[in-house]
């Protein structure tokens, strides 16, 4: 990567033959060794190549000064750039935000107004794309020998998309990737080989996916060295669906047939030539594996040669890693990237290492980053929230405004410290917050590396659902009018995601009074079971698509607890050092024996009856 070299590709990328790994670990190398050159070099590339756009030009007024651009830029949140996304999306193409087409737009799992994010996206972004996925290889290469003899079962999925109003693609950012010439022209590499055949993965059914993406990977099941999918949550629904679907999974590979149900064409084509013939043999093994009483340790009884399972299992994931343990019979959990919609991050450059050591190594060619520090608990006298108890991390968010901002370049990051994501793109997002919480936990040369500490505002996370303090507020605030309605007051609640079993789903824990007396009242199980309903129907836009479409959430839980409970909660609370006269009721618990004090209390359990309104932006 230093300068002048022969075999750069525009967008600071260069050039390389994915399958040499050694010249793959030669960049990274070079990468994090140039780190503050490369920023530099970024930079000066995006604002040259857009200074002229409408959204810079404001403030740049034709300097392309990196000093001028850190003094008048601002540093932003998405409501401050949705006005010229908006204008993106109904068609205006002059150079808004970029100077390159904007191509598509990524609909992020952080929303809006309940709707997704839309963030931009041009051709060289999916270049840059594959050139970080490119990366990931040589590093796994490093600490597993022999990913080249064998294939990966990985289940890989595209979600619904639409069309804003003026014909460009809105769609999640993997399925705007698989769908991606890069992704499906890609060159053979041999050691990325996967069971999946295009046509499984591409398939917009996500039942007819599954289904034949399990059957491709049982019937190669002696090729497959390592398994996984993008996050934990969904690894562990294609275990779930495994153990509802064997038997028939199995009649598929002993007759040599698909079933009937796999409608899409090219689905039936490519399983039926995987499946190629009668295997009873095979069949029988698989039965006799899924017939077991327990399925602990499963995946190495059905992939015996699988070394590990790539899955990401940081940040919200975390909370999947014992039940992934179990099922896998203590293979390693690898959680390659950290990437979003609105750029692609940083690899985990010991992927051995155990979920809660991993750090992710930002690739400095990737997006010009800046981070806003954020304080550890009492760090300062200054005024600071806490970061909602979905970590158990000492920092604490600084409430802060636009105006009072400072960043630090990442090449001044310090060990120890919590700092807020900050990233300029390659595709018109300047000095926007990504709302992620990291920490800084070492450096890769001169590269630092960060552990995901939580991302700012969530409460609640399941799936790739995000749901903040304020939008389960809203949610409640309007089943709470349904029971005042009977004469009903709901003196207190809080929630917790509840992943013991899978899918997981949300549960709210409320205490209740008859108005005038304070005693329980008698519950309508129809009145409670619709605000069960009315929260989920509240909730945002990707709560209620893993719900309704990707059935990847379950259905909403109130568990109404006797009197007195919130008041057991906070002595609880106190105990472990709250102050008394600073408490406020945790609107989401994490701790195992709040959950108890609370789940202990319980006078009575109900569940959304049905699944709530969906349909893409
Ligand atoms: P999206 O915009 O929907 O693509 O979601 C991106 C967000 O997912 C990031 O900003 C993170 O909050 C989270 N995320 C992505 N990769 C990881 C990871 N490896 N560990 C923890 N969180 C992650």
């Amino acid at each position: 990567m230093t300068r002048g070299n022969p075999c750069q590709l525009p967008g600071m990328l260069p050039n390389y033959d994915p399958n040499d790994s050694e010249a793959g670990m030669k960049i990274l190398e070079d990468l994090t060794e140039n780190v503050e050159q490369i920023q530099q070099r970024v930079l000066e590339e995006i604002i040259t190549r857009n200074a002229r756009t409408d959204y810079l030009k404001g403030f740049l007024d034709g300097q392309f000064d990196k000093q001028v651009f850190k003094k008048t830029v601002p540093v932003v949140n998405y409501e401050d750039i949705k006005p010229y996304i908006e204008r993106i999306a109904n068609g205006d193409s002059s150079n808004i935000i970029s100077a390159e087409p904007i191509i598509e737009l990524l609909t992020s799992s952080g929303t809006s107004g309940g709707q997704p994010k839309m963030m931009p996206s041009t051709a060289e972004d999916l270049h840059r794309k594959t050139f970080f996925y490119n990366l990931l290889v040589p590093v796994m290469n490093k600490y597993v020998d022999g990913l080249d003899e064998g294939k990966a079962m990985y289940l890989l999925f595209v979600k619904p998309e639409t069309k804003t109003p003026s014909g460009l693609m809105a769609r999640p950012v993997l399925t705007s990737y698989y769908k991606s010439n890069n992704f499906k022209n890609r060159p053979f590499n041999r050691f990325n080989v996967y069971t999946s055949p295009d046509e499984t993965i591409l398939c917009s059914d996500s039942k007819q996916s599954m289904y034949c993406q399990l059957l491709c990977g049982l019937v190669q099941r002696q090729e497959v060295l390592r398994v996984g999918a993008v996050f934990a949550s969904a690894f562990l629904r294609a275990i779930k669906f495994l153990e509802h679907n064997w038997k028939e999974l199995c009649s598929n590979i002993r007759t040599g047939h698909v079933s009937d149900w796999i409608t899409d064409p090219g689905c039936r084509k490519v399983v039926s030539l995987v499946l190629n013939k009668p295997k009873p043999e095979l069949a029988d093994l698989i039965e006799h594996e899924c017939n077991s009483k327990s399925w602990e340790g499963i995946i190495k009884k059905l992939w015996p040669r699988t070394k590990y399972i790539e899955v990401i299992v940081t940040g919200s994931m975390a909370q999947y890693v014992s039940t992934l343990e179990y099922y896998s019979g203590g293979l390693p959990l690898v959680s390659t990237m950290y990437a979003s919609s609105e750029c692609y991050f940083g690899i985990n450059f010991k992927p051995l290492s155990k979920p809660w050591d991993v750090s992710y190594t930002l690739i400095p060619n990737m997006a010009y980053f800046e981070f806003l520090p954020v304080k550890k608990k009492n760090e300062d006298g200054a005024q600071y929230v806490q970061c909602n108890g979905v970590c158990k991390e000492n920092c604490m968010e600084k409430e802060t405004e636009k105006e009072d901002v400072e960043t630090v370049e990442l090449v001044d990051v310090k060990l120890g410290q919590y700092y807020e994501l900050v990233v300029t793109t390659f595709t018109g997002l300047y000095r926007y917050r990504v709302g992620d919480i990291l920490m800084v936990t070492g450096f890769h040369n001169k590269a630092p590396q960060f552990r995901f500490v939580h991302r700012r505002n969530v409460v609640l996370s399941v799936d790739t659902d995000k749901t903040s303090e304020e939008d389960l507020l809203k949610a409640v605030t309007k089943a709470k009018v349904i029971v005042e309605s009977l004469g009903i007051l709901l003196i207190e609640y809080t929630s917790y995601a509840d992943t013991s079993s899978i899918p997981g789903h949300y549960v709210l824990f409320w205490e209740i009074t008859s108005k005038g007396n304070n005693h329980l009242p008698v519950l309508d199980h129809k009145i409670m079971e619709q605000c069960c309903s009315t929260v989920e129907e509240s909730l945002d836009s990707v709560y209620r698509r893993c719900r309704r479409k990707d059935n990847s959430i379950g259905p909403l839980e109130i568990r109404v607890v006797q009197h007195g409970t919130f008041d057991a909660l906070m002595d609880f609370c106190v105990s472990q050092g709250s102050s008394v006269n600073q408490y406020k009721t945790p609107r989401c618990i994490k701790s195992g024996e709040a959950i108890n004090i609370l789940d202990s209390r319980v006078v009575a359990r109900f569940f959304s009856q049905k699944a709530p309104f969906w349909e893409p932006v």
